[in-house]
């Protein structure tokens, strides 16, 4: 009798940048994987380290109990999963596809109604990190069964993390941490342009920013959430009719140096809002709760 595979069979959707390093990942943890894209080419190098081409996304769901989509976004999800409900029928779909809680529902609630377990996640890394200690993928859906008998599976990936069973949490998450990300990002953006509009080279500002940066994330991160959890803004340290009247510095300098300032000007906006209706005692942990619509 051939030997049994000691892993479980996996299918991987989706050979972006990211779906390559997932089916890579599997295939390295001994998964046999089946992998299918869009684009036929991008499962050559998957092939050449043993994964097994499908021809239609179709085969490529019959080979597996277990299938893991990671597409552009959630309508071309749906796009790929709603003719092949059949085949999902008792199969296991976790959608790894970057989307917003509320798309994840819906696809949680098509996947209920066709008798398929439906597990969508957010990726915490990027695909180099895959299979790395520094990663995580976070998870969440209405059958937690069904993610437990595929924990281990998963864990070839990244580190799972389960955040609930209501399907939108795993993006709610995913989104809540690279908003912070974003800001970092467009911060960290606006700071080289303006230290280069004094030909100052990035790599030399470099070390002060990051020092600055990681400083600032100790304090306001748990900081903030402090004031936020106890609703209690009143500080000592930087209040918000302060920063209100420093803030025109900024777009000043920028517009002086030659630098758009189109990122930060709405900033100006949120803190004039907040002063005017008497809030600038408060800490800036106070625009979190100024952010609700309505
Ligand atoms: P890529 O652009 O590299 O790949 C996108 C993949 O989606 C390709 O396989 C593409 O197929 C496929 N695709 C797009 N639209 C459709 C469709 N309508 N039907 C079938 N297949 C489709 O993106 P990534 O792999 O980088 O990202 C994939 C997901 O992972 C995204 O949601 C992204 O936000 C998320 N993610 C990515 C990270 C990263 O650092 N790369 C980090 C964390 C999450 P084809 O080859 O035919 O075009």
């Amino acid at each position: 009798m051939p030997a049994q595979p000691a892993q479980s069979p996996v299918t991987v959707l989706g050979l972006g940048l990211m779906g390559s390093a997932l089916a890579a990942a599997l295939l390295k943890a001994g998964h046999p994987t089946t992998v299918w894209n869009r684009t036929a080419a991008k499962t050559g190098p998957l092939a050449a380290q043993g994964a097994i081409p499908a021809d239609t996304a179709r085969d490529a769901v019959e080979a597996a109990p277990l299938v893991i989509v990671c597409l552009t976004t959630n309508d071309g999800v749906r796009g790929l999963l709603e003719p092949e409900a059949d085949a999902l029928k008792g199969r296991t779909v976790v959608n790894l596809t970057n989307g917003t809680p509320a798309q994840a529902r819906e696809l949680a609630s098509w996947a209920a109604a066709h008798g398929v377990a439906y597990v969508d996640g957010g990726i915490m890394a990027v695909p180099q990190m895959i299979a790395t200690p520094g990663a995580y993928i976070l998870y969440s859906g209405a059958d937690a069964t069904a993610f437990e008998a595929h924990r281990a599976t998963l864990s070839a990936l990244a580190a799972p993390k389960w955040v609930g069973e209501d399907p939108g949490l795993a993006a709610l998450y995913d989104l809540s941490l690279l908003t912070g990300m974003y800001g970092m990002v467009m911060g960290v953006a606006q700071a080289y342009a303006l230290i280069g509009s004094e030909g100052i080279a990035a790599r030399e500002f470099a070390p002060l920013l990051r020092d600055w940066m990681a400083a600032m994330t100790d304090a306001v991160v748990p900081g903030t959430a402090e004031a936020v959890d106890a609703g209690r803004h009143l500080t000592d340290v930087s209040n918000l009719a302060m920063n209100r009247d420093a803030y025109p510095n900024f777009l000043q300098a920028y517009a002086d140096q030659g630098l758009r300032g189109d990122l930060f000007a709405p900033f100006q906006g949120l803190l004039d809002r907040a002063v005017d209706e008497g809030y600038g005692a408060d800490g800036l942990s106070r625009l979190v709760t100024l952010l609700k619509q309505g």
